[in-house]
């Protein structure tokens, strides 16, 4: 019976993927998250899990390094999701980036080296590719990450693949597009423009809402996860898409349509710094080899995940409200005319 040790499992993605593998995998004997529960993370977003006598929740910081190592003696696998996770956060708050997302990965790998751990999933993002104006990325790619965050997960990911070369800690990496659905935190796009929208606020699109993203449903990218984890190859990497790339105008035309609202609600302001033009994935890969499908598509997930905001405002009003919250300093820190949101 495998125990589980989970990293970042009290953020958005980490606290579904916990949520998962308690409901349905009988062959997991222990759950244990460790979480730092920084602005991002939030301990009711395990919610139901906490009934499970699985789970152990453990309050720490992955870079301390003798609390990783007495957990990772503890655990036969790691699935590593704590990281920084906010773009416009990693303008002004490079170094902390720098320190959770490769001196704590790397910490978690050095645990992971010396207890034999049997599989390391190391949870990353697209945008270590950087923007690419056609065709799509494939995992052979060279990163040409252009945004601090974006540099560290591709730092993150090269120390990672290292430990496998090196050592032969049995490291896969999943590389996802942008992940959305219930839970996440309000200051990236999705979240943003539901609630706002929601409140009967104007929402504001940069430039002319043309970089193109990719939109993931968050238990699709957790569904692709543990295939990973139960079948993955050492040392690959594994990119994780989600239906087709769309621009952000295109997504503020469904969001509105989930939402009631209509173009008066959209406000257009100058591109901020950095803003990737476009993003693309192939992810036939996963696909083919561990036999990845998407579960859900687009247009039913936003109806989801705006109903979920709108029956839980307790869970975002007060991340919004609150002046003294890290999101207002975020605020404060970007230059006029930029307005902060997440992609
Ligand atoms: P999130 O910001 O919602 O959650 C991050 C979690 O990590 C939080 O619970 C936070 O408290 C915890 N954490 C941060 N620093 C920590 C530290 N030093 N020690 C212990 N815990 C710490 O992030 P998310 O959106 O759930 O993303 C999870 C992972 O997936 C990240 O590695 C991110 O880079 C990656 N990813 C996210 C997306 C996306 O669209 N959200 C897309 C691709 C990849």
């Amino acid at each position: 019976m495998e125990h589980i040790l989970v990293t970042g499992g009290a953020g958005f993605i980490g606290s579904h993927f916990v949520k998962r593998i308690l409901e349905h995998a009988d062959d997991v004997a222990r759950v244990t998250v460790l979480d730092a529960l920084t602005y991002a993370g939030h301990i009711e977003n395990l919610g139901t899990a906490f009934l499970s006598p699985k789970l152990t929740f453990v309050h720490g910081n992955i870079l301390d390094a003798p609390l990783v190592n007495d957990l990772v003696a503890q655990h036969d696998t790691v699935v590593h999701f704590a990281a920084e996770s906010h773009v416009d956060r990693s303008f002004f708050a490079g170094g902390v980036f720098l320190s959770t997302n490769v001196h704590g990965t790397q910490t978690l790998l050095d645990a992971a080296m010396r207890h034999g751990i049997q599989r390391f999933v190391h949870v990353s993002t697209d945008e270590v590719y950087g923007p690419l104006l056609d065709g799509s990325a494939t995992e052979d790619d060279p990163l040409r990450p252009t945004v601090p965050y974006a540099a560290s997960k591709a730092a993150a990911d090269l120390v990672a693949l290292s430990y496998f070369h090196t050592y032969g800690v049995p490291v896969c990496v999943t590389r996802s597009s942008n992940n959305y659905g219930p839970y996440q935190h309000p200051e990236k796009i999705i979240p943003l423009f539901i609630t706002q929208l929601l409140k009967g606020e104007p929402v504001t699109l940069h430039g002319r809402g043309q970089h193109v993203r990719n939109w993931l449903h968050v238990e699709d990218n957790c569904s692709a996860i543990e295939l990973v984890l139960r079948r993955g190859m050492p040392g690959e990497v594994y990119n994780i898409g989600g239906g087709t790339d769309m621009t952000n105008q295109e997504l503020t035309a469904a969001l509105l349509h989930v939402c009631g609202a209509d173009w008066d609600s959209v406000t257009y302001v100058p591109d901020r710094r950095a803003n990737d033009i476009r993003y693309s994935m192939d992810w036939t890969k996963i696909a083919d080899s561990l036999g990845y499908r998407l579960a859900r598509n687009l247009e039913d997930g936003l109806a989801e995940t705006a109903e979920w905001y709108r029956r839980n405002p307790d869970r975002w009003a007060p991340l919004m409200r609150n002046p003294h919250t890290p999101i207002a300093k975020a605020n404060f820190d970007t230059q006029a005319g930029e307005v902060p949101h997440g992609r």
